[in-house]
């Protein structure tokens, strides 16, 4: 029986908890879906903090599903994909996955490093893209609960995809207020080279929408890496001012993508990597910002990263049937892959993406998610 003193007390406590503003824990949890060829589980990870809930699966440590609000409250989810993890083993171009060994392309499907030549599996023309055949976007990754998310690991043995030394490669997702954050860890026990990104293709105004034309984006760069015409960087790195790759303010992603220019057209459109302007070469620093004038919602970039590849979502062509049946259409999604520029195994005058025994690869990249009124 509660004594009347002691009911004070509760009524006060309770009073307390509901005027004092409370940060929302992220709730994880944790469900089947589905089982790879070989039968093993697959599992789904969702983080859910009351207003974003993002759903991971342990299949190329994937990003399925982004819910997010709308300028109305209504939530929307913001990235391509499929509905079943058997659709994404199947055929998926990436879609929310972790790409590795190494994010974006290697020239000629090999490298040299410490005087030794390393051959990799050429899944893209001559060209090696995205860590090869079996990159870590096809690894099943051992994953476990964190708090406000979902830690994922994966061991890539020596010589996995033509790699050199045992990469342990570590990737977390949190979800804290408004921000998914990624987190990217890795050791070597023998020289190699790593990029580690993550491959959404996002629509802001709900994946299945149609296409992302008049999403107006904005990169803080003023310089990119123009490519040959197998998409591998020539080396040079160029001003953007006067280009169509000028994003250094806000420009619909249509409003230029036709222009007659060159590098536009060896990419069917955007797909290359932008050179971040930073004042130092670590640290979080806002990469780009994405506003969909039709739903409102707004998307920013942050990472610790030199580099962001934009992709247009050139490649899509309508043969893809994703999430609820909805057919992805030329451009209907864009990517914004935070990294190390492509191909940098072959141009000294890009960052180094050496990791050597005893160093520690981490990076770190947020997308943050708003709203804006009006269009
Ligand atoms: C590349 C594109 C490629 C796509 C794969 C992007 O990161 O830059 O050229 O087609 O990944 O879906």
């Amino acid at each position: 029986m509660v004594r009347p003193g002691s009911l004070g007390a509760v009524v006060i406590l309770a009073g307390l908890l509901l005027s004092t503003p409370l940060i929302a824990a992220t709730r994880v949890s944790k469900q089947p879906f589905g089982k790879t060829p070989e039968g093993t589980a697959i599992d789904l990870y969702e983080l859910a903090d009351g207003t974003v809930e993002a759903r991971i699966m342990t299949y190329g440590a994937t990003l399925v599903s982004l819910k997010v609000p709308d300028r109305t409250g209504k939530p929307g989810d913001i990235v391509l994909g499929y509905d079943s993890a058997e659709n994404y083993i199947a055929n998926s171009p990436y879609f929310g996955a972790i790409v590795g060994r190494y994010a974006n392309r290697i020239a000629h499907g090999q490298f040299q490093l410490d005087g030794r030549t390393y051959s990799l599996p050429k899944n893209d023309g001559e060209n090696s893209l995205h860590g090869g055949t079996r990159g870590f976007d096809k690894v099943l990754w051992s994953a476990h609960a964190i708090e406000n998310g979902v830690e994922f690991t994966c061991l890539s043995k020596d010589g996995d995809q033509g790699y050199p030394g045992n990469l342990k490669v570590t990737v977390r997702y949190t979800l804290v207020g408004n921000a998914l954050r990624i987190e990217y860890s890795a050791t070597t026990d023998k020289d190699t080279v790593v990029n580690l990104s993550n491959h959404s293709y996002f629509n802001l105004a709900g994946e299945g929408s149609g296409d992302i034309l008049q999403e107006r984006l904005e990169i803080h760069a003023s310089r990119f890496t123009p490519v040959d015409s197998t998409l591998i960087p020539t080396g040079a790195l160029e001003a953007v001012a006067g280009t169509p790759f000028d994003f250094r303010t806000f420009h619909a992603i249509g409003e230029r993508i036709n222009d007659k220019d060159e590098q536009l057209v060896r990419g069917k459109g955007y797909d290359h990597n932008w050179v971040l302007d930073r004042k130092s070469a670590s640290g979080l620093v806002e990469a780009a910002r994405v506003q969909d004038p039709a739903s409102g919602r707004t998307l920013r970039v942050l990472t610790t990263q030199p580099g962001l590849q934009f992709y247009s979502g050139n490649f899509l062509d309508g043969s893809i049937v994703g999430k609820g049946g909805h057919v992805y259409a030329h451009r209907s999604g864009f990517c914004l892959e935070t990294q190390h520029f492509p191909d940098s195994p072959h141009h000294a005058n890009f960052p180094s993406t050496v990791l050597r025994p005893g160093e520690r690869y981490h990076s770190i990249t947020v997308f943050e998610f708003g709203t804006t009124e009006g269009k």
